[in-house]
């Protein structure tokens, strides 16, 4: 097999380079890798590694592998790939046996993100030794583009995604609904989104000090990785406001799955601090409104949920005092 030439890999330099965001960064570094000579398939995961409390004092490992781009209609998207799932971590490159020919069938490269999860590429096809050396260097220039991003994308406190990132994700799941219409928001599955407020957050960062309402935050944000799942997208949205993207539920659910969380929020007993309660603003992803109006409609239920009586979850649509002005044309596309 023939060593690729400069202008080839120049190519894909400056195609990755030029990449604004993680997830485009990402689907580029796929496309890239099928170029490459005699590879078939190229697949990406991120891999999140958890302790499981299986009884009270044994606590097992778990791998969760969820492959890019996530499938966030699915109720489950938990990938089981034997070869990814036992891939070395530590090393940078896997390689299924060579063959009698000097081939490798599968390799993977793992990537160590900054302050995001592992991710992993699984690339198929016919590669040898030369395919091997030039796929470990596109592993490390996607790996510092992967620190870079992670470093824009996510927060340092939480290591959640930020601001900037939902507003990229939150067009997606929107486009997702415009070309997969539904049609009955209350009894489909569809998605949500809540904006959580953790309630008279500054009276602990006045009677514990700004460390203390640090270690709040991330205790929150541990929780909230705890309690959702796999499909659903968490946001740092900015200082003690979180957004989540709730996906693939009803309703009742969307309210339900608040709520319990808000419960386990208010039992959750933080050392010195004591317990904390949330407040939050829930409504429903309409693919005709702009990603602006949807986050207006969640913060407008948040205020409604401070302004009676805190430790609540108030749902946008449920409230009339709330859609009051937007009379018949809630789920309408905007003119403008
Ligand atoms: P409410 O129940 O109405 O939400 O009251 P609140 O006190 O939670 O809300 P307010 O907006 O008055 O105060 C939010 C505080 O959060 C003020 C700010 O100093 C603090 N804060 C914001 N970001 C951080 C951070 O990263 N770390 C710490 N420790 N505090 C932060
Ligand atoms: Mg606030
Ligand atoms: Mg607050």
């Amino acid at each position: 097999m023939s060593i690729l030439n400069a202008s080839q890999i120049f190519s894909w330099m400056f195609r990755l380079s030029a990449q604004q965001d993680y997830q485009s960064l990402t689907h580029k570094f796929l496309e890239i890798l099928t170029e490459y000579p005699h590879v078939n398939n190229a697949s990406g995961y991120e891999i999140y590694n958890h302790k499981r409390k299986i009884s009270n004092n044994v606590c097992v490992d778990e791998r969760l592998i969820r492959r890019f781009p996530l499938n966030f209609t699915k109720e489950y998207d938990i990938e089981n790939n034997e070869n990814v799932s036992r891939a070395d971590l530590i090393v940078g490159i896997s390689t299924s046996e060579i063959d009698n020919q000097g081939f490798y069938s599968w390799v993977i490269l793992t990537v160590k993100g900054g302050n995001g999860p592992d991710r992993a590429m699984l690339i198929e096809g016919k590669l040898d030794a030369d395919a091997l050396e030039i796929l470990q260097s596109l592993r490390e220039i996607y790996q510092n583009l992967v620190i870079l991003h992670d470093a824009k994308e996510r927060d340092v406190l939480t290591n959640l995604p930020n601001r900037q990132s939902l507003d990229s994700k939150l067009m997606q799941v929107c486009q997702h609904y415009a070309d997969h219409p539904i049609f009955d928001k209350v009894t489909e599955k569809s998605s949500w989104l809540a904006i959580l407020d953790i309630d008279y957050f500054k009276r602990v960062n006045d009677n514990f000090g700004h460390l203390y309402g640090d270690e709040v935050l991330l205790t929150f944000s541990l929780l909230l990785g705890k309690k959702f799942r796999y499909n659903d997208f968490l946001f740092r949205f900015g200082g003690e406001e979180f957004v989540v993207i709730l996906n693939f539920v009803t309703q009742e659910k969307a309210f339900a799955i608040f709520d319990r969380f808000r419960e386990a929020v208010e039992k959750h007993l933080l050392p010195v601090v004591g317990n904390i309660t949330v407040s939050t603003g829930l409504t429903h992803i309409s693919p005709a409104a702009m990603p602006s109006k949807i986050l207006d409609r969640a913060d407008k239920a948040l205020y409604y949920a401070k302004e009676h009586g805190r430790n609540q979850v108030v749902v946008y649509e449920l409230t009339p005092e709330l859609t009051a002005g937007e009379g018949e044309n809630i789920d309408e596309a905007e003119l403008f």
